[in-house]
């Protein structure tokens, strides 16, 4: 074997490069979709189900919303019980995914739009954990979080993102966890049972959020307040929103859209969860 066959085959051993994972939004919902086996929860482990297992999960939850910009960086990360009067099982919870803090200093160069800076003190929340462990059961891919920056706007987050499009090169798997339509104040709590159960409204702009995501317009979804007001009632808080701008961010041209877990819970919530590339 000469030396260029040698070198052909030590190329062909490694992994491929060039490789884009793909991108998920997650319509988390209710904490208790962390602990129940229902359509939702088996949406998110069908959804990963094919994928080649990711170098690390990092997710962009509507939970962790800061002054400043933060990435995860402990080898451990807690597993954190942001909610109240839930059963107790939900407490008991306890999703043991290592960190990376090499991944955490590598994003950290990675990011030019501000200075993301390492964290010590969160973990992972329940936006993060309700969803991964359904994903990956076993807890033995690491998992990492980015806070949501909440002082800046709309088109700043989906900016940032930018930043962060090496590392789905490098194998990690990108997840923004919130709701497209979140508006808890209206929820219609009798009728969370009854499936695919949203208003009017609710129906009408998840719909429209679908064509320009699907049509790629991102800047529509970029100026939310401008999509009308059932964009208002969708949207009362951006909390729950800004995960899906950094999911779109994170879109290299036309890549292929595909959207699951599509229904509305409780009149004001829709769990729609989108898969790109
Ligand atoms: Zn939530």
């Amino acid at each position: 074997m000469d030396s260029l066959q040698q070198l052909k085959k030590i190329q062909e051993a490694l992994p491929e490069n060039g490789v884009l994972m793909p991108l998920f939004f997650i319509g988390h919902g209710s904490p208790m979709n962390g602990i129940e086996d229902n359509l939702f929860s088996r949406g998110w482990k069908e959804a990963v189900r094919h994928l080649p297992a990711p170098r690390a999960v990092l997710v962009i939850s509507a939970h962790w919303l800061t002054r400043g910009s933060f990435i995860t960086a402990m080898d451990k990360p807690r597993t954190i019980h942001d909610f109240g009067g839930f059963p107790e099982a939900l407490y008991q919870v306890q999703y043991a995914a290592p960190g990376d803090p090499v991944l955490a200093q590598e994003t950290m160069k990675l990011v030019k739009a501000t200075k993301l800076e390492a964290d010590h003190e969160w973990g992972l929340d329940h936006g993060t954990w309700s969803v991964v462990r359904h994903m990956y059961p076993n807890a033995n891919i690491p998992v990492l979080q980015l806070s949501i920056d909440y002082a800046k706007e709309a088109q700043w987050h989906y900016q940032l993102a930018e930043d962060l499009f090496e590392l789905r090169k490098r194998g990690v798997l990108i997840i923004g966890s919130g709701n497209m339509v979140h508006n808890l104040r209206m929820v219609a709590w009798d009728k969370l049972n009854e499936t695919n159960y949203g208003f009017d409204w609710a129906h009408q702009i998840n719909d429209k959020m679908k064509t320009y995501i699907r049509e790629g317009t991102h800047e529509n979804l970029i100026q939310y307040q401008k999509m009308g007001k059932e964009a208002l009632l969708a949207i009362p808080t951006p909390d729950h929103y800004y995960p899906l701008l950094y999911i779109l961010g994170l879109q290299k041209g036309q890549e292929a859209v595909e959207f699951f877990n599509d229904q509305a819970v409780g009149g004001s919530l829709t769990m729609t969860s989108v898969k790109i590339g």
